[in-house]
Order: C-alpha cells, then structure tokens, then sequence
C-alpha cells in the first residue's frame, strides 16, 4: 500500500468532517466557543458623556487665565444619576464614570486642583479645553455597530464586550460531544497489579485530555476487547451518543487489530497508511454521520494522530477558521542536531522548545524518540517537523508545532 502524503491525509479527514448545527448558549459558557452569529450593537457605549477622571466638572471657558477660584455645587459619584447643571463660575466635583452635568463641558483633573473654604470652593490651577477628559458616548461602541462576526472564537473580552452591550446569549457552534475508546486485550485500567502480559490503558486519559484541552466535551467509553462484536457494540453506540468518536489500538497490520475491521464494516472508512512518524497507520470513516477517528495504539503514535488529524477536524466541526484548524509551523534554530534517515515520510520529533530573548524559538530533542515512549513525550512541548531526508543540523533552522506554551 502506497503512503499517503500528510498533507492529504490532513485535508481527506477534515473535508469529510461538518460544522456542528449552532446552539444558543448563555454568555457565561461561551468562553472559547466560536460565534454563529454576527451581533449587531443596540446601545451605545458608553452610554452617556461621563468623567474619565476625578476632579471638577467645569464649563472649560472659566478656566481661562487660570488659576481661577469655582463654587463647588454639589458632588457626583459614579451611578449617581445627574445633577443640577453647571452655570457660569460653578464646578461639581466628580468621580471617574459619573455622568457629565449639563452645562459642564470639560473636566479637571483633581491633581490640578485645590479644595478651599472646606469643600465650597475650588481653586482650579490648569487652562482646559471642552471636551477634556470626557468619555464620550459611544465612543466604543455606537448602535449599529458589529461586536462580534459569525466565526470569531470568542475570547474573554469579546465576553465582556457582549455583555457591555446587554447580551446575554448567543448563538455559538457548540462543543463537540467527543467519545474516547481503548481497545485491547491486554488493557487494564487502574491500579490493579498487571497479569502477566497486561499493560495499563494510558492512551484513554491521555486522549481524554487532548479532547477537553481541544475545547470539547470528553466522553469516556472505556475500553473494548479484541473481537469484532465487542468494538462493534462500542463504537455502534458511541456513533450514536456522540459528535466524534476517538479510538486506539487496532488499525494496524496485526491479527487482531480489529478497529479497522469493525469501521469498515460499520460504515464509510478508509484505512490510510500516512507518510509520517510516528502515526502511520490511521482508520478514519464516518459511521451514523460521525466521524471516527481510528488511531493507532502506540502512545505517541495516538497523541501524534490525536494531534494531525482529529484536532483540526473536531476545530472544524466546532467553527473555528479554517486558519486556525492546525496549529501554526513557528520558526525555530536547532540547538542540537536533528537526526533522521531519508524514509518518504515526515518526521515529527519530541522537542523542548523554549523562547529566547530575541523572541526565537530553541529546540534540542527529548531523550526517547520511539512511539512507546510517553514519559519523554510527556516531557516535550512540541513537535519539529522534518520534512525527508537526513534531518536538521545544529543551528540550522526549523519549524515546530508548540503544543503547550507552559
Ligand atoms: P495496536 O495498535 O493495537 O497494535 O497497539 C500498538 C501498541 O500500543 C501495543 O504495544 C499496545 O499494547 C499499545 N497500546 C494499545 N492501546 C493502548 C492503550 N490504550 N494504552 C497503552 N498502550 C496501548
Ligand atoms: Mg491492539
């Protein structure tokens, strides 16, 4: 069987992969979700002509030749609904967020200022101009404005700019209900002393936590045994349950890997052997109208797939832009050499990657490059991605994928 580039690959999974219908969700819970919706400003912001300092709201022309002695009329606190207005030589004293008074025009800053006769009066030092440290109306926002596009990815100041203007829903693609599957024989999960040939089930908390650190709701399904009815019965349900099914173990050439068995008898699946390492093999196909990711059981080898092929479709499904479905190549400069044999394939090496004060990301491979080897994965924030050949030398450049900045 001929490999399948990576980049085809990418591009079969995500193109069989569908935006979820949208959903109206309350703005508390839409933190990182994605907007279905333009949203169209009804109100302004601010809504009124209010202080963007404490001092004394003034009528700007009597501070001409200042210094300049004012009556204090009265004092405004933010919240406070407006006063009596400001006439000829007055002042009101005012707090940051107050409404401007009626006749006032500027205000001045109370570092410019000094109190006398107990409060009666101010003595004002500075010349304004009209409109000195007012906040205008609408100057952030004006009705008719757009607060948010359909698409954006909604961050926690688009949440407080919804709220500012009085939105406390919208319409949002939402989370992707994602089930995660083990299959094994050899699985057991928990701290169960191993019988002889077991091996724990890493791969299901592992995956469980690319799928909510993907922004998804994690579903977990457990783990199936190595026969057809068992992983039948397993993902037939999850087909169902959710809007993506995970799986590992069982897609590669062995006579029991099953998964692939299973996919293509239950629905649409096409088993691929990819032009990368590690992740080769990958069984992907679409059962009940939800796509199954059927990644290889090698820890690394699922992480790496998790990270190739179900996380830009499952960002897919949940609106994100087409931009943002992968994640960026940054430029880095090896620290250490880079090595690798020519194979057609593309390597994705385990590497620590830190930031240097010029802003330039260093990269030196973690101890520990075979797809078994989860702890020095563990350890690595990101992938270097070497394209065929004999690898990377010392301060040559690179491009990684950073997978976690901390
Ligand atoms: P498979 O793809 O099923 O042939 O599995 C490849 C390798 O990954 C084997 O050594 C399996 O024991 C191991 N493996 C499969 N599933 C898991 C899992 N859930 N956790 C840890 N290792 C696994
Ligand atoms: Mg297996």
């Amino acid at each position: 069987m001929g490999l399948v580039p990576l980049e085809e690959a990418q591009g079969y999974v995500t193109d069989a992969c569908s935006r979820l219908a949208p959903a109206t969700a309350p703005l508390a819970r839409a933190l990182g979700q994605v907007s279905a919706e333009r949203v169209v400003a009804t109100e302004a912001v601010p809504p009124f002509d209010n202080s963007a300092m404490d001092g004394y709201a003034v009528r700007a022309a009597d501070t001409a030749g200042a210094p300049v002695v004012l009556s204090v009329m009265a004092t405004l606190a933010a919240g406070s609904p407006t006063s009596a207005p400001v006439g000829p030589g007055e002042a009101i004293r005012i707090m940051t967020g107050a409404p401007v008074p009626e006749g006032a025009d500027a205000v001045v800053m109370v570092e410019d200022t000094s109190s006398r006769g107990e409060g009666r009066q101010v003595e004002v030092r500075a010349e304004v101009s009209p409109g000195a440290a007012i906040r205008r109306a609408g100057e952030d926002l004006a009705p008719g404005d757009v607060v948010v596009d359909p698409g954006t990815p909604l961050t926690p100041g688009h949440l407080g700019v919804l709220a500012s203007v009085g939105v406390a829903e919208l319409s949002v693609f939402p989370r992707a209900r994602v089930g995660v599957l083990s299959t094994g024989d050899e699985l057991v999960s928990g701290p169960a002393p191993l019988l002889p040939g077991q091996i724990r089930d890493s791969n299901r908390p592992t995956l469980l936590g690319m799928v909510a650190e993907a922004g998804c709701e994690a579903v977990d399904l457990g783990s199936a045994n190595d026969d057809e009815a068992s992983i039948s019965e397993a993902v037939d349900v999850a087909a169902r349950r959710c809007d993506a099914v995970v799986t590992s173990g069982g897609v590669s050439m062995g006579d029991f890997d099953l998964v692939k068995v299973v996919l293509d008898r239950l629905g649409d699946m096409r088993w691929m052997q990819v032009a990368v390492k590690p992740a080769k093999p990958l069984a992907f196909g679409i059962i009940a109208a939800t796509p199954v990711f059927g990644l290889p059981g090698n820890p690394v080898s699922s992480m790496v797939s998790f990270e190739l092929f179900a996380r830009p479709a499952l960002r897919k499904m949940m609106g994100f832009p087409p931009t943002t479905w992968r994640r960026p190549l940054l430029a880095a400069v090896a620290e250490e050499p880079l090595e690798r044999r020519p194979d057609g394939k593309t390597h994705l090496v385990r590497v620590i990657a830190v930031l240097d004060d010029d802003g330039r990301y260093r990269v030196r491979p973690v101890r520990g490059q075979g797809s078994h080897q989860l702890a020095a994965m563990a350890s690595a924030n990101a992938l270097a991605v070497l394209g065929d050949g004999d690898g990377v030398a010392r301060g040559e450049p690179v491009r990684v994928m950073v997978l976690s900045s901390t």
